[in-house]
Protein backbone atom coordinates (compact mmCIF):
# COMPACT_ATOMS: atom_id res chain seq x y z
CA UNK A 1 0.00 0.00 0.00
CA UNK A 2 1.18 3.43 -0.87
CA UNK A 3 0.38 6.24 2.00
CA UNK A 4 2.23 9.10 2.16
CA UNK A 5 4.59 8.52 5.02
CA UNK A 6 5.13 10.41 8.75
CA UNK A 7 7.65 10.99 10.51
CA UNK A 8 7.83 8.95 13.51
CA UNK A 9 7.15 11.74 16.90
CA UNK A 10 9.62 9.78 19.11
CA UNK A 11 12.71 8.92 16.46
CA UNK A 12 11.83 11.33 13.23
CA UNK A 13 12.70 8.02 11.25
CA UNK A 14 10.74 9.44 8.13
CA UNK A 15 9.77 6.06 6.66
CA UNK A 16 6.74 4.55 8.65
CA UNK A 17 4.25 2.42 8.51
CA UNK A 18 0.03 2.26 8.58
CA UNK A 19 -0.87 -1.01 9.89
CA UNK A 20 -4.50 -0.16 10.40
CA UNK A 21 -7.07 2.33 8.47
CA UNK A 22 -10.34 2.54 10.63
CA UNK A 23 -13.13 4.81 9.40
CA UNK A 24 -15.09 6.03 12.45
CA UNK A 25 -18.83 6.34 11.67
CA UNK A 26 -19.49 8.20 14.78
CA UNK A 27 -17.09 11.22 14.21
CA UNK A 28 -16.91 11.03 10.33
CA UNK A 29 -13.11 10.45 10.46
CA UNK A 30 -10.63 8.06 9.34
CA UNK A 31 -7.98 6.46 12.32
CA UNK A 32 -4.84 5.06 10.76
CA UNK A 33 -2.70 3.33 13.49
CA UNK A 34 0.62 3.53 12.27
CA UNK A 35 4.47 1.72 13.53
CA UNK A 36 7.75 2.80 13.21
CA UNK A 37 9.84 0.10 11.81
CA UNK A 38 13.31 1.71 13.87
CA UNK A 39 11.71 1.97 17.04
CA UNK A 40 8.81 0.29 16.86
CA UNK A 41 7.07 3.54 18.26
CA UNK A 42 3.11 3.09 17.89
CA UNK A 43 0.67 5.63 17.34
CA UNK A 44 -2.10 6.94 15.34
CA UNK A 45 -3.58 9.37 13.31
CA UNK A 46 -6.76 10.94 12.82
CA UNK A 47 -7.96 12.78 9.58
CA UNK A 48 -10.71 15.01 10.33
CA UNK A 49 -12.26 17.42 7.74
CA UNK A 50 -11.41 21.63 7.48
CA UNK A 51 -14.81 22.92 9.37
CA UNK A 52 -13.51 19.71 12.38
CA UNK A 53 -10.20 21.44 12.11
CA UNK A 54 -11.77 24.63 13.16
CA UNK A 55 -13.88 23.65 15.71
CA UNK A 56 -10.79 22.04 17.52
CA UNK A 57 -8.75 25.36 17.03
CA UNK A 58 -11.10 27.06 18.74
CA UNK A 59 -11.56 24.27 21.61
CA UNK A 60 -8.09 25.57 22.32
CA UNK A 61 -5.37 23.31 21.46
CA UNK A 62 -2.18 25.50 22.37
CA UNK A 63 0.34 23.23 22.27
CA UNK A 64 -0.99 21.72 19.21
CA UNK A 65 -1.12 25.10 17.85
CA UNK A 66 2.72 26.46 18.53
CA UNK A 67 3.77 22.92 17.54
CA UNK A 68 2.72 23.81 13.95
CA UNK A 69 4.68 27.54 13.77
ZN1 LIG B 1 10.63 5.78 15.51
Amino acid sequence: MAFLSMPCPYCEQSQTQVIEALWDDHYKTVRRYRVCPKCNYKWSTVEIDHDQARNLERQSLPSWREEKT
